[in-house]
């Protein structure tokens, strides 16, 4: 059950809960009716929510009393010259913001990356995790508990085979303490995001665990995973898609576009997005990675709740023989083309923009992502060291 809020006995397209659940209508009529009703509650007229184009049917898998729509402008960023194992050539990247003066600066950063020839990017790992935790009788039970799962790799895989066919299970690795057995489920999600597929496997294979050991399930999620958290395990073994993505920018690129030298960019990147960030204590030793992906995120339909722990990203820059090297390190891109959110019509629209929509499309998709991110940061930075970043919030954010 979600929630029970019954407000009318008699509408019942206004409950949330299990009754509402079977009462939630997605016609045109249905979504009024609703509507009607909260401007009677709350006095807010809502006229604008109620302008769009697709059928609210299309988002019945990723709302409950839908009411309306929240439109957020639309804009593309680049070109941007990507040469992945995926993403091949000039993309221009869709991004969803109310920010100003962001999709200009990551196209300024688009522009020095692709006057420098390119950004090579590579997707390391590609894995979603799901950590149930048990209640175990102590050491013991544990023991008797991982052994169980050894020696039962064929059962799990059924039961992971029972509930999806595009979900692998890779791995499970084990976490005891004391009286709680926590695991760490990893799967292969072929395109989806697989936040809902790894879940319903990881019940299935509980289910089995717990029938076969006497271990009790305490959540199918016990937060090692780590989902919408900021968490060192996913900074250290990645969560989704692990992607690295660099650039070499020539001296005199960075000179003419940036109106910074290589030396003063290396230290800012040392001093803010490293030093400072281990004096704060942070996890993202980076400039702003979670803009560049909340606006990606947002246009193209991925669980924006996902940016928290996509901005465990780690930002480098080297002079290499006078040249500017700078590299994003994401170990936690979590997106998918296919589902979710990504089924809605002008999120599609926004995937069609760099052909990533769809089946074998997810690891090109994060490969952009991360580039665009490195172009956000590497504007950023540029900025900060030039002592531009105040000027150009002025001019176009306000
Ligand atoms: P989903 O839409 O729940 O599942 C993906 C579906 O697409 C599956 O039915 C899968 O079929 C099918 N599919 C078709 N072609 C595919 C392909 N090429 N690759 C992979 N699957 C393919 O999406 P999801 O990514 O698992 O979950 C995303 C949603 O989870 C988001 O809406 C997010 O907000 C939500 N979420 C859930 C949780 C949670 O704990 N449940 C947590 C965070 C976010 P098969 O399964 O039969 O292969």
């Amino acid at each position: 059950m979600i929630v029970t809020i019954i407000m009318s006995d008699d509408n019942p397209s206004f409950m949330v809960g299990q009754e509402g659940l079977k009462n939630r209508g997605y016609k045109s009529s249905d979504v009024k009716e609703r509507l009607d009703a909260v401007r009677q509650l709350t006095g807010a007229k809502l006229e604008a929510v109620t302008d769009y184009s697709f059928d609210p049917e299309c988002a019945s898998k990723n709302i409950e009393n839908m009411i309306g729509v929240t439109q957020v402008p639309l804009a593309f960023a680049g070109p941007v010259l990507i040469k992945g194992d995926y993403a091949e050539g000039p993309f221009l990247v869709p991004m969803a913001t109310t920010e100003g003066a962001l999709v200009a600066s990551i196209s300024r950063g688009m522009s020095v990356i692709t006057a420098a020839g390119g950004s090579r990017v590579k997707v390391f790992d590609d894995m979603m995790t799901r950590a149930p935790v048990f209640r175990v009788d102590g050491i013991d039970h544990s023991v008797k508990v991982i052994q169980w799962i050894c020696e039962h790799t064929q059962d799990i895989d059924d039961a992971v085979a029972s509930t999806t066919s595009h979900g692998r299970l890779i791995n499970i690795e084990t976490f005891p303490n004391g009286r709680s057995l926590h695991l760490r489920f990893s799967f292969q999600t072929g395109d989806a995001m697989g936040m809902n597929m790894a879940t319903i496997a990881s019940e299935a294979v509980c289910k089995l665990i717990e029938e076969n050991t006497g271990a009790v399930l305490v959540s199918v999620s016990g937060n090692m995973c780590t989902d919408k958290k900021p968490s060192a395990i996913n900074m250290i073994m990645g969560r989704g898609k692990y992607v690295i993505a660099e650039a070499k920018i020539p001296k005199d690129i960075v000179e003419k576009k940036l109106h910074a030298d290589v030396p003063m960019i290396v230290e800012t990147n040392e001093r803010k997005n490293l030093i400072g960030s281990a004096m704060a204590g942070s996890m993202g030793y980076n400039a702003h990675a979670a803009n560049m992906l909340a606006a990606v995120y947002i246009a193209t339909g991925q669980d924006p709740a996902h940016v928290v722990d996509g901005s465990l990203c780690m930002t480098t820059c080297e002079d290499v023989d006078g040249d500017l090297y700078i590299s994003v390190r994401m170990p936690a891109i979590e997106v998918g083309t296919v589902g979710g959110g990504t089924r809605l019509p002008t999120q599609s629209a926004a995937l069609e923009m760099i052909d990533c929509l769809g089946d074998g499309k997810a690891r090109k998709f994060a490969e952009i992502v991360a580039v665009t991110v490195l172009a956000g940061e590497l504007s950023v930075l540029g900025a900060q060291a030039a002592g531009q970043l105040g000027r150009a919030h002025s001019q176009l954010g306000r």
